[in-house]
């Protein structure tokens, strides 16, 4: 059978896509710009408190990379807790890892509360060591986390690491039990389901083309011209991620989009299921150009990882079959003779310090840069944006830290040197 050049995951949607309003109205409370994870909690928890919200998607809902992920929901951050701890100390290191703890538990609650049959399950995430320096750094980080944050993760010597998968490549591991997996389509259009039941607009296929901010008598406002026509709103939240546009300038140039890639096997007999991965754990390894694979509800494997470095096009998804298709028997030999039936790809918002930040951007909320964590992070950004413009919070952790524009070349919209950012991580990744 040919690799369906498409994403595996909207095939095991069942509702119905949600409906969008005909009509956008003239004028709203909060105007959200982008459907995905964010976006669409951010309008579930405004609408819950009686906010007048629209949410304003150029695509489908869940389009961007909320559909198109590994649906991994992890706890931590991108980067390792002592390297945070360095840069930003442990008072404000100890918020952020407890948001991260958090983000997971909102992204459970939801699920729940709305009854969204997505698969989600708290099987846990296992990190795995190319290297001996990577596992040694494991030892470190665990005892720290437990120290600082009361918090357990288990180090996985290599003799042990049979239980937890199986390859005999790596030097050990490192599990979580609080991470989970879910189906990332189905969660998404399930929190679309939950917004619109809420009381949110929802205007799919309109996209926001210019954002003018002005002034009445002391009463600001803005004006946001979308390809369906014009809304007034009093708030703008912009939950455009990796896909934001020149509709948002300030923000566009603070992100780094990167290009992340997944194929998904044939459905494979449960017992070679069971031996890959015992524990059905989210697995991620130590790189930076990293892989992560987990089981599908339907025991098919799904392998990720940064094939190319550019954001996905029809050449960079054909090429990463191959690539991908090439790291899986390196990690898996057991999978030589699978058929592979799925290759997509994404697009990452990363920013120039490889963290998530949130806030205000000229006068209008905005959460973004959540890379490889953004099933709960966007989730957990969402509903807090909600919290500050309902006055309810003032701030969170990630919006006290400095935000730095991407250097040209990196940056959204001109992203001529990734090329060149991917070989340094390759160099980095053999020296480190
Ligand atoms: C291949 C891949 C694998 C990943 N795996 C994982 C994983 O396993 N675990 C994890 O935690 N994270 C993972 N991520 C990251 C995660 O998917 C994202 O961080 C998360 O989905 C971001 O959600 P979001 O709502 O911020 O943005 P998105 O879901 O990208 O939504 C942004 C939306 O904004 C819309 N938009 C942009 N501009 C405009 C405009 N001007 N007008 C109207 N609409 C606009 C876009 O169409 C888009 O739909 C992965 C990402 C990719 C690409």
């Amino acid at each position: 059978m040919p690799i369906h050049e498409e994403n595996y995951w909207l095939g095991t949607v069942t509702t119905p896509p949600v409906e969008s309003a005909r009509h956008l109205p003239e004028s709203v409370d909060v105007a959200v710009v982008g459907g995905g994870f964010c976006g669409l909690s951010a309008a579930r928890a405004l609408a819950k408190r009686g906010v007048k919200v629209a949410v304003l998607e150029a695509e489908t809902f869940g389009w961007g990379a909320s559909c198109r992920n590994g649906g991994m929901v992890l706890t931590g951050m991108k980067l390792p807790v002592p390297t945070l701890i360095k840069r930003y100390g442990k008072e404000v290191v100890r918020q952020m890892y407890a948001a991260s703890l958090e983000s997971v538990d909102c992204v459970e609650q939801i699920v729940r509360e709305e009854k969204i049959d997505c698969n989600f399950s708290r099987s846990g995430h296992l990190e795995v060591a190319c290297k001996q320096t990577h596992f040694d750094g494991y030892q470190a980080s665990a005892a720290l986390v437990d120290r600082e944050f009361h918090h357990r993760v288990r180090v996985i010597p290599s003799s042990e690491l049979p239980s937890e998968i199986g390859s005999d490549i790596y030097f050990g591991g490192m599990v979580d039990e609080s991470s989970a997996g879910l189906n990332p389509a189905r969660y998404v259009a399930g929190l679309a389901h939950a917004a619109h039941r809420a009381g949110a607009s929802l205007h799919g296929h309109t996209r926001v083309e210019r954002i003018a901010a002005s002034s009445h008598n002391g009463t600001r406002k803005f004006r946001l011209q979308t390809s369906q026509g014009a809304v007034v709103a009093r708030e703008v939240i912009l939950a455009s991620g990796a896909y934001t546009t020149a509709a948002s300038p300030a923000l566009q140039k603070k992100i780094i989009p990167i290009g992340s890639y997944i194929i998904a096997t044939e459905v494979l007999p449960a017992d070679l299921a069971r031996e890959l991965s015992p524990r059905n754990r989210m697995i991620y390894d130590s790189k930076h150009f990293l892989y992560y694979y987990r089981l599908t509800p339907d025991n098919r494997m799904l392998f990720g990882g940064r094939a190319a470095f550019f954001p996905e096009t029809a050449n960079t998804v054909r090429q990463s079959a191959e690539i991908l298709g090439r790291g899986m028997i390196t990690v898996y030999p057991q999978l030589r003779d699978t058929k592979i039936e799925y290759v997509w790809g994404g697009t990452l918002d990363f920013t120039l310090d490889v963290m998530p930040h949130a806030g205000k951007m000229d006068d209008m909320y905005f959460a973004a840069g959540f890379a490889g964590h953004g099933v709960a992070a966007a989730t957990w950004f969402g509903t807090k944006l909600a919290g500050m413009i309902s006055g309810e919070i003032n701030s969170t952790p990630f919006a006290e830290i400095p935000f730095r524009a991407a250097p040209f070349g990196l940056r959204s919209g001109h992203t001529w040197a990734l090329p060149l950012a991917g070989l340094w991580y390759r160099i980095l990744d053999f020296f480190t």
